[in-house]
């Protein structure tokens, strides 16, 4: 079973965009199912359907686009925390219908990030991949979702505008162009 954080990132990067093309890892049906029971879940259209819901309201959230939490909400309406005691302290069992468990688990995880790591959850500074991190960096300087996608993209993106902006104004330079490339 996936949890925590494994389990929230999974779910918010679950709908990428690669090379300029939306993903979904719900869709196809069938594919979407094998994802969620991959993670734990039951894969049944009602699961797919709430794990939807909560994920389009987390990146509304996160990005801070809007504050509707109606589908929160609605995956979390019948479910329970139930205490047990340990010797170590409580223990809390969730209690949720069998399609909305999943969805309550992704929640639960989202709030424990925002508890246990305010504001280290964000979206990727390129707005283009669609993808969330949690910053565990020291300094909390991290923004892209890996360096390897997205940092040297937009590092290369900036430099390649600034080296644009240069050649505007050098006269006679002729159109750049990386030996071999
Ligand atoms: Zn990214």
């Amino acid at each position: 079973m996936v949890e925590g954080e494994e389990l929230l990132l999974a779910v918010l990067n679950s709908a990428p965009v690669i090379d300029g093309k939306p993903t979904d890892a719900l869709e196809p049906a069938e594919e979407g199912s094998r994802w969620l029971r991959s993670l734990g879940g039951c894969g049944t259209t009602a699961e797919r359907e709430a794990v939807r819901g909560v994920r389009e309201a987390l990146h509304r959230l996160i990005r801070g686009d809007s504050t509707d939490l109606d589908a929160l909400n609605a995956v979390l309406r019948d479910a329970r925390l139930c205490p047990t005691a340990t010797s170590e302290g409580l223990q809390w069992q969730l209690e949720a219908a069998s399609d909305q468990e999943l969805a309550v688990r992704v929640v639960l995880a989202w709030s424990t990030a925002c508890e246990e790591l305010p504001g280290r959850l964000r979206p990727c500074a390129n707005e283009e991949c669609n993808l969330f991190l949690v910053d565990h960096s020291r300094p909390g300087t991290a923004r892209w979702c890996s360096m390897a996608a997205c940092g040297n993209r937009m590092k290369a993106r900036n430099h390649a505008r600034r080296r644009r902006a240069g050649e505007t104004v050098t006269p006679g330079n002729p159109t750049a162009r990386t030996p071999g490339g």
